[in-house]
């Protein structure tokens, strides 16, 4: 397919309000590509080159595409900037350049999708010595090579701004409905998907082989599998009753993160760990959102780099701690270990341990299919008789079938700090991707509180009055998700409010949440927000910052959107590590409410 009549469909795309609409114009754009381009196209619409979790990275900035556009367009870069600053767009700055429409007329070369993939391909892999000049370069011959409205979609990607509104959920969609004329088969590409999370992957496999095709994908080493949740239960005896006979373990409060090793001798791919200086063996680690944390945690590369195996998948918990004492640090002193500088040194100052609590491949063969028990026996080889390989621990665990020992486990993990327990059915297998009850975690002995903290999006929030006028917030509006089905709106998730909160944080925290929200700050509100009119904060935020908030009951509330309101609400922690598609849902809190009323 040529780019233009790529663009064409973007420009559709973009301009429907609708995700119905948008499902179907996509459905059209993926029976029109062929089975070879079809991968880079879905990457593409995405607004990247390959799939979130290999972190292709342009490294233009902003002000570097302006450069890029100046010397495409022969025009001073002032002006570009000027332009710019009217759109508040790269792409749309391209229709406010003068000089544009002339220059671009004469030079258009109705590249191939095929063609300008793999240029933007080359711009990204260049680096070292002079690579910015000839990403510049390139980038300028590149949109000099195109007609506007291509220009306008390309210039937004490497700034990561092609934003048209869907994710890789209605990719299934549009596939389902190219091969279907509906959504009926979602499932099964959402089953795909979930052990294998490789969007384009699974579009080039679905297009060659149909459903047929996307039945044999397998898990891989280097492809992410979606990482299986919990659910909850009210107490003791509501689990051994579901459950009945059950592994316990701590609930560990740091990061999920899912270890992917290869040391076979045909693995190929190094990389290099910048805190030993040695060149490793295949490794690389996913965070619970898909994305890519390899280079943030140096220490956990070399910790799974001593394991003695060809290849694995192993799923844990990676929880910082101080080294002089060993002693595990809580949730939001982990977190900061997720940074992009300075990597080095944190590592060394906050070291991490993971805690492994499962394993999904080994030596080349997928166990995901095998019953927990079975999995776990070869996690604990894998790990050697102690449990632990240096940085790498089992997660401790006890099989249970009685209220009372659950309820002495669970007081003993609370007493050492942890979060709570996870209960595990011990004969079914990894459900990628699902929340249910093949894991239910505790968290409380009493049913007095809460039973867990709600996972928040952040809406928008209040300026400030009395005290706090000087932080310019007095309180902020938070909302649970869920599934959008209004065909009107382009979003999946939708927001409904559940709680105002305008007390119990401290003045840093404040701060931190004003200069968060300001960076997702939009116009008007959102179209998948539910809220009360009389709800509306001065400021609304995109749906991008998830909150961790504690509450001392869920009430039934006439104004809040679901008809439920938090009771007492206070912030707990900002989930950096949880995207909107992991906040808490309508129906999960919904069920919590019924969980305290027993
Ligand atoms: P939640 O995020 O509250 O739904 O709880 C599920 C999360 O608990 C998982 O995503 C893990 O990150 C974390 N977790 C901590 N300890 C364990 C464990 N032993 N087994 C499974 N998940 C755990």
């Amino acid at each position: 397919m040529k780019f233009k009549r790529f663009a064409e469909y973007l420009e559709r795309i973009e301009q429907t309000p609708s995700r119905l609409k948008m499902t179907s114009v996509l459905a059209e754009l993926f029976g029109e590509a062929t089975a070879d381009e079809i991968d880079q196209m879905v990457y593409l619409a995405l607004g990247r080159l390959r799939p979130k979790y290999e972190s292709v990275e342009f490294n233009l900035a902003e002000k570097m595409m302006f450069r890029v556009m100046a010397e495409a367009y022969q025009v001073e870069p002032a002006k570009v900037k000027q332009a710019f600053k009217k759109t508040g767009d790269l792409g749309g700055a391209v229709e406010e350049l003068p000089h544009f429409a002339k220059a671009s007329r004469g030079t258009a070369k109705d590249l191939s999708v095929a063609e300008v993939y793999q240029r933007l391909m080359d711009v990204a892999a260049d680096e070292g010595v002079g690579s910015q000049e000839r990403k510049v370069n390139h980038m300028a011959n590149l949109i000099r090579d195109l007609d506007s409205l291509s220009a306008k979609y390309v210039l937004r990607i490497p700034v990561k701004k092609l934003r048209l509104g869907f994710s890789d959920m209605t990719v299934l969609d549009g596939l389902s409905w190219m091969e279907a004329g509906d959504k009926s088969l979602r499932p099964q590409l959402e089953r795909a998907f979930n052990v294998s999370a490789d969007i384009g992957g699974i579009a080039e496999r679905f297009k060659k082989g149909g459903l047929a095709g996307v039945a044999g994908v397998k898990v891989k080493v280097a492809v992410p599998i979606r990482t299986a949740q919990a659910e909850r239960l009210p107490n003791e005896k509501a689990v051994v009753e579901k459950l009945k006979v059950f592994a316990v373990e701590g609930k560990y409060d740091g990061l999920r993160v899912q270890i992917h090793v290869d040391k076979s001798p045909d693995s190929k791919r190094k990389i290099q760990s910048d805190l030993f200086g040695e060149s490793k063996k295949f490794v690389e680690i996913f965070s619970r959102n898909l994305d890519n944390m390899t280079h943030m945690f140096p220490d956990i590369v070399a910790a799974a780099d001593k394991l003695k195996v060809k290849t694995a998948i192993l799923d844990g918990e990676a929880v910082a701690f101080e080294p002089k004492t060993g002693k595990s640090l809580p949730f939001q002193e982990t977190v900061t270990r997720k940074r992009k500088h300075g990597v080095k040194n944190k590592a060394k100052e906050m070291p991490l341990k993971v805690i492994i609590y499962d394993l999904l491949y080994l030596n080349g063969t997928t166990l995901i299919e095998k019953p927990f028990k079975e999995r776990r026996k070869q996690l604990e080889k894998v790990l050697g008789r102690n449990g632990k390989t240096d940085g790498l621990e089992l997660a401790e665990q006890e099989i249970v079938s009685e209220p009372e020992r659950l309820n002495q486990l669970l007081k003993k993990y609370l007493k050492e700090g942890l979060e709570g327990v996870m209960c595990k059915k011990l004969t079914t297998a990894y459900q990628a991707g699902a929340r249910n009850f093949n894991w239910v975690k505790l968290k409380k002995t009493s049913q007095k509180e809460l039973a867990d903290t709600i996972d928040c999006v952040v809406m928008g929030y209040y300026a400030g009055r009395g005290k706090r006028s000087g932080f310019g917030i007095g309180a902020f509006l938070v909302g649970v998700t869920h599934k959008s089905e209004a065909r009107s709106t382009k979003s999946e998730i939708g927001v409904g409010s559940v709680a105002k909160i305008g007390t119990g944080l401290t003045d840093e925290q404040w701060r931190e949440i004003r200069r968060r929200a300001d960076k997702l700050k939009v116009k008007a509100k959102p179209e998948e927000y539910v809220v009360d009119k009389n709800l509306a904060p001065d400021v609304w935020v995109r749906p991008e910052m998830v909150v961790e908030i504690l509450a001392d009951e869920i009430t039934r509330s006439p104004i809040h959107a679901f008809g439920l309101a938090l009771r007492f609400p206070r912030l707990i922690s900002f989930r950096d590590d949880k995207d909107v598609g992991q906040a808490t849902t309508k129906r999960e809190l919904e069920r919590l409410f019924k969980l305290q009323r027993g």
